[in-house]
Parts: C-alpha cells; sequence; structure tokens
C-alpha cells in the first residue's frame, strides 16, 4: 500500500493540509494547475479580523512546503486520470511546461526587463497591472521563478510586438534561439533557464488518498451590473483588495482607473448581483468582514477618505467579527442599509451617481461617489466540474464538492480515501480553511472511512 497522499490545490488550505501530513511522516504531492502555490491569500492586502499582512502570514507557509523533505510540490500540474485500486489510486498527471529551467532560474528579472511586450495581467489588469510575457507569478511565488506565456511561445503575440513566433520552425524543434531576447538577456546572465523548446510531461504517482483543495475564485458581474464594464470607476472587491496592496499594480496607492486620482469617496455594494439570473444564488460568507475591513484599511492610508457601505444583511458569524464590524464603525464608515438600482458617471469628472432606495425609510436617495466598489462573492473553482468528472466523485448544486454527510462524515466523500477541505466546500474565510485542513489531512493520513 502506498503511504503517500496527494493534495489538488495548494491555497492555504491545501497548504496547511500539506504541512500536517508531512509533519506526521507522510509523503505529500502537493498539485495546483497555476505556477505558484498561494490561492487567493497570496493577492490579499490584510485579513480580517486581525488586519494582519496577508503575504507575510503565508509566505513562510509556502517556503516551509517548499523545503519540507516529506512534501513534493507540482505546480501547473493537471490532473488527467485517476484509477481507484483497493487501497490506493493511481493518478495520472500531466506537468504543463513552464519553458524554464526551474533548477537554473533565479529570478532575477533579466528576462522580464528584456522582454517588449506587456499585456494586462489576469488579476489586475482592470486597475493598471500589467506584466510581460515571461514573467513572475508574484514576487513571493512558490516556486520562485519565471514562467512564459503560451501564447507567446506558440506565435499568437506577434502583432503585439512579441519577438518569437515568426520563425518558420516551431519552438519545440530547436534546442537555441537566436531571436527571444529573453533567452538572450538570460543567458548574458549566465544562467540559460529559458527553454521555449521545453513540452509537457506525463506523470504517473500511486497515493493512498487524495484531498481536493481546489478552493474559490472570486465572481466577476455581469457586464452593466451597477455600471461595471461601462464605468471604469466601478470595481470588484478583489480589485479594491489588489489596490489597496502595497504589491499590486497601485503599490497600495488608492487611486481611481478612470484618471489615477487619490479617492476621497468610496461606496461598497454588498451582495452585488445576488439573486439576479447571473449573479451568485448565496450568502458568500466572508464579504461583510472583507468590506470592513477594506474601508478600516482604506482610512489607516488617508484618515480623510469617507467611506459608505450599502447592505442588505449583515453576517458576522465568526470569533471576533462582530467586534471587527464596530471597529469599522469607530472608524467612521456609515453603514446604511438600502436597495441600489442605478449608477449614473459624470463625464466630465467621472464621479459616480448612485440611485437607491433607503431600506429603514423608504425613501429614494442619491448619493456621489468617486469609486464603487462590488461586493460579489465567492464562487466554485471553474475547474472543479472536470476535477470531480476525473475522481469521480460529486458536486452540490452550486458547484463546491459535496461532503457524504457534513454531520456524521464531514470532510469525507462517497468515494473512500477522497476527502475536501477549504474553499472547494463552498464559501469560506482563511481560519475555517486551516481548521478543515488539519482535519482533512489527519483523514488522508489514516484513511479515515474506508
Ligand atoms: C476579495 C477577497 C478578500 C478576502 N479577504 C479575506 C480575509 O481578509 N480574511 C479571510 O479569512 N478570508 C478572506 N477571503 C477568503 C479567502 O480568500 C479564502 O478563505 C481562502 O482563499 C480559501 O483558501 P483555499 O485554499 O480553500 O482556496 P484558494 O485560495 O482558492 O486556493 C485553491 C488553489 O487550488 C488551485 N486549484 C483550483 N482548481 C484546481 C485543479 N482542478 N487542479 C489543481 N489545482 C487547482 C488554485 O489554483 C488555487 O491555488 C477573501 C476573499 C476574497 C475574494
Amino acid at each position: 500500500m502506498s503511504e503517500s497522499i496527494m493534495i489538488i490545490g495548494a491555497g492555504v488550505a491545501g497548504i496547511n493540509c500539506a504541512l500536517n501530513a508531512a509533519d506526521y511522516g507522510t509523503k505529500v504531492y502537493l498539485v495546483d494547475d497555476t505556477p505558484s502555490i498561494g490561492g487567493m491569500m497570496a493577492r490579499l492586502d490584510k485579513t480580517f479580523p486581525t488586519n494582519d499582512c496577508s503575504i507575510c502570514i503565508e509566505a513562510p507557509q509556502m517556503y516551509e512546503v517548499d523545503n519540507h523533505p516529506n512534501i513534493e510540490i507540482l505546480t501547473n500540474t493537471e490532473i488527467r486520470k485517476v484509477k481507484k485500486t483497493d487501497a490506493s489510486f493511481k493518478v495520472r498527471l500531466v506537468k504543463k511546461a513552464k519553458f524554464i529551467d526551474e533548477e537554473k532560474c533565479t529570478a532575477c528579472g533579466a528576462c522580464m526587463e528584456a522582454c517588449p511586450v506587456a499585456i494586462p495581467d489576469e488579476m489586475d489588469g482592470k486597475i493598471g497591472g500589467k506584466r510581460k510575457l515571461i514573467y513572475m507569478p508574484f514576487p513571493q511565488a512558490v516556486p520562485n521563478v519565471a514562467v512564459v506565456d503560451p501564447e507567446c511561445r506558440h506565435g499568437k503575440m506577434r502583432e503585439d510586438g512579441a519577438c518569437v513566433g515568426g520563425c518558420v520552425v516551431d519552438c519545440s524543434q530547436c534546442r537555441e534561439c537566436p531571436i527571444a531576447l529573453c533567452v538572450k538577456a538570460c543567458q548574458k546572465e549566465g544562467k540559460d533557464a529559458v527553454r521555449l523548446w521545453q513540452s509537457n510531461k506525463n506523470l504517473n504517482l500511486e497515493v493512498k488518498s487524495i484531498v481536493v483543495a481546489s478552493g474559490i475564485m472570486d465572481a466577476k458581474p455581469a457586464e452593466g451590473l451597477h455600471g461595471y464594464g461601462v464605468h471604469q470607476n466601478v470595481i470588484t472587491n478583489m480589485e479594491f483588495e489588489r489596490l489597496m496592496n502595497a504589491g499590486g499594480p497601485t503599490e497600495g496607492h488608492i487611486i481611481r482607473p478612470s484618471d489615477g486620482k487619490h479617492v476621497k469617496k468610496i461606496a461598497w455594494y454588498q451582495c452585488a448581483g445576488r439573486g439576479l439570473a447571473d449573479g451568485v444564488p448565496y450568502c458568500s460568507k466572508v464579504c461583510c468582514m472583507v468590506a470592513a475591513k477594506q474601508t478600516i484599511i482604506t482610512k489607516e492610508h488617508d484618515p480623510s477618505v469617507e467611506t459608505l457601505i450599502y447592505y442588505n444583511d449583515l453576517k458576522a458569524y465568526g470569533k471576533g467579527f462582530w467586534g471587527f464590524y464596530e471597529k469599522a464603525k469607530e472608524n467612521g464608515v456609515r453603514y446604511i442599509k438600502a436597495r441600489p438600482y442605478d449608477v449614473f458617471e459624470d463625464p466630465e469628472t467621472r464621479n459616480l451617481t448612485i440611485r437607491y432606495e433607503d431600506v429603514e425609510t423608504g425613501n429614494l436617495m442619491k448619493e456621489e461617489v468617486e469609486l464603487l466598489v462590488l461586493s460579489t462573492g465567492l464562487i466554485p473553482s471553474d475547474r472543479n466540474k472536470r476535477l470531480a468528472k476525473v475522481l469521480k466523485i460529486e458536486l452540490d448544486n452550486l458547484g463546491f464538492f459535496k461532503e457524504e454527510d457534513p454531520m456524521m462524515a464531514p470532510l469525507e466523500t462517497k468515494a473512500k480515501g477522497i476527502y475536501l477541505c477549504g474553499g472547494a466546500t463552498g464559501p469560506i474565510d482563511i481560519a475555517e480553511s486551516v481548521v478543515q485542513a488539519g482535519a482533512a489531512s489527519m483523514k488522508a493520513v489514516l484513511r479515515i472511512g474506508d
């Protein structure tokens, strides 16, 4: 019987699950299909309810995982096939090429400087974030290596000015490249780590149990919802999180996308899109605390900024959450129980006028703000359907992984030996994800329920 376990998803849940199982003496394969471990927490600024710096908490854990003798990290890796035998799972994985020799890359950044093309960053594009075609996922990424955008390598970025892709020979055929500026820059540094000819690798593993820690995603509002996608100064709470973050594209300056002006009045819409045909149909649990946090941090940046939260219900279910909400109020945020219905932009000032019904008085009101933040909620990972099919386990009606019995067999699935933790089970905060990770790791190590 294999003594190893595999964890799918390396956000804060997967990382804590891995550390727990590995400290117990179990060999752990920690798999993530993106180029770095860290998940959502690596993108956050500070975390409620303590407002500790998010990456300062997570980065040491990421490095511990990287250096743990019992943990093997497999990033950029997809689970392709899983076959259950009596006491184990035979897993076929594909490690997608990063076009980098991970042993040789030291993340010096010379290749990025040499790359002639900057495109909008996947996460920060809306608020001005850009990245090169060879890039670091984020400064503290683990593994701390660069990755080449496959679109560049496949010649699809030529029109944007990319230096590779115009050659008559496919990159996979060459072992040297006289064209690519990143290759030259890397060689000049004496490293020769860029490998445009690298191909995907198949891996086969046998593990006794699997933990699904595939997490959550922040919901994107439908085009036009409260002006999103129409007015530049309407952004999501995740985009605001990145705006506040010193490691984000504005280096922590809370400036608005339309003109880079320091914002003096900001409103948050809670439950944006909830209940609409293309909105999130459930409460995501964390958004009330996220908004409270964002107002507190905004005031830390500049106490003169006016903050308002339009809400219809308040969720403060965790330890210290009510006190956190009180702290936000003490800091001067105005909570307005409201039903907002439309948003207009002044074409000259680019300010937004919000019209809403004050639920307590029944009056129709309006307010002018400089930035509007939509709290859109947490949704399941968009790869859950595929993963559920491969693992032959069920999703619930919302698209999260289904626990066999939340009361009697929490974090277990119908398939013996497959367990769940963190956002894979539904909307969740960091503390709860870590608690579940500890429980799931022990279930996986001991193969509980078999
Ligand atoms: C704007 C915002 C602010 C927040 N602020 C706070 C806060 O202040 N405090 C707090 O407690 N919580 C906060 N949260 C919630 C917090 O982000 C989550 O609780 C936490 O990220 C859940 O961790 P996780 O590991 O379960 O999932 P994730 O962080 O989502 O990690 C999942 C990982 O799995 C990987 N993955 C997904 N599918 C696959 C697959 N099929 N194969 C391989 N890998 C896969 C992903 O790439 C990712 O790396 C916030 C959320 C948002 C949106």
